[in-house]
């Protein structure tokens, strides 16, 4: 209840007109808010009126936090059971769970075998002494510490995914170690937004941007410009905060989503070396292949899968991998500087900063 209180506290729904339109084309509004996934929330979209879009976007907030909720890990809510629900009864008892919960597991559990384990759901046993160790260094940069190797190492015996027990039939879910926990942060947010996307498309909306810190997720075209449906214009964040330009570059998106994932915003400082918050399963340490890497295909439950996914292997094969997905491209940004992109990532770009 007390969580549902500060939800409540903290939504603060931002409505502007970006354009007056003509008398055929609707108005474009925007709306932000800052409740859900510990970050931002913008929906760009088109209606007759503020009061149209007013009730939209708060079908999609509701929407979205609906997930949110199921999705949490941190936080109890009455009524619910959600991730961290899960993950208080391990290897004590099966939990039962909306719909929403086990297919996200299950499309998670897809992710971990197609990108041979870069992304595991499983692995909130190492990824909480890192969260754990990252807060306190945080919150007290003269005591910042590393975790101990043993103590990864530890933890890393106990992040099986084949230990996640689903039965649909009953709609539970069980995880059979009892030191075992999941940890969806590199997989909640995207699929929320794609779920979110599907179910507005199937309301029959037709042009709108979400983007949820950064998860994008456009359906259709924009009806604003020169041209009725022309693709968006969204912004790829240069990692290197010292830029003069905070853009690296501008690509452009109809249908599709854009996720990035990069070392240079959840971090903290030991020595004067930055420690990430995206973890090499094999070495349990921050990878270090890239500053950031973004992926572009049709769905952001993929786009941000696969984000995490390759910024966790190393250079040629996470190329060859992204290469051998249809309709998905990406682009890796390296420490030095330097880009490469897929073949087919050129022709997305609509300007280099
Ligand atoms: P962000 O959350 O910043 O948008 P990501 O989608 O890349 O970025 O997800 C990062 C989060 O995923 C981390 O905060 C952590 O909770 C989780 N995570 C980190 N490393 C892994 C990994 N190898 N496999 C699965 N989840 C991970
Ligand atoms: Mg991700």
């Amino acid at each position: 209840m007390a969580q549902m209180k500060k939800l409540a506290a903290l939504f603060i729904l931002l409505i502007t007109a970006l354009s007056s339109g003509c008398t055929n084309k609707p108005n474009r509004y925007q709306a932000e808010f800052i409740s859900l996934f510990d970050t931002v929330t913008v929906i760009v979209g088109y209606s007759e009126s503020r009061e149209d879009f007013t009730l939209l976007a708060e079908k999609i907030k509701n929407k979205l936090e609906e997930y949110h909720m199921l999705y949490d890990i941190y936080n109890e809510y009455e009524g619910i059971n959600n991730i961290k629900t899960i993950n208080d009864n391990a290897g004590t008892a099966p939990v039962q769970v909306d719909g929403k919960i086990i297919d996200l597991l299950e499309f998670a559990l897809e992710q971990y075998e197609a990108t041979g384990g870069a992304v595991n759901v499983a692995m909130g046993s190492v990824l909480s002494i890192w969260h754990d160790y990252r807060t306190r260094g945080i919150n007290s940069p003269a005591n910042a510490h590393l975790p101990p190797p043993e103590l990864l190492r530890e933890a890393a015996r106990h992040t099986d995914i084949y230990d996640i027990k689903i039965d649909k039939e009953l709609s539970t879910v069980y995880l059979n170690d009892p030191d075992m926990r999941l940890d969806v942060g590199a997989v909640a947010k995207g699929y929320a937004v794609e779920q979110t996307a599907l179910w507005l498309e199937r309301q029959g909306v037709t042009n709108l941007l979400l983007s949820v810190g950064g998860n994008v997720r456009a359906i259709g075209g924009k009806l604003d410009g020169e041209y009725p449906n022309m693709p968006w214009v969204i912004s790829i964040r240069n990692p290197d905060k010292s830029a003069p330009d905070s853009d690296l570059m501008s690509v452009l998106i109809a249908d599709g989503s854009l996720v990035s994932s990069g070392g240079y915003e959840r971090y903290y400082t030991v020595d004067g070396a930055r420690y990430h918050h995206i973890i090499n399963p094999d070495t349990l340490m921050p990878s270090d292949y890239y500053e950031a890497v973004s992926v572009i295909c049709p769905g952001s439950g993929m786009a941000d899968a696969l984000s995490t996914a390759i910024f966790n292997m190393p250079p040629k094969k996470s190329m060859n991998y992204i290469e051998s997905i249809p309709n998905t491209e990406a682009i890796f940004i390296f420490k030095d500087g330097s880009i490469e992109y897929t073949s087919g990532f050129e022709s997305l770009i609509y300007s280099n900063q």
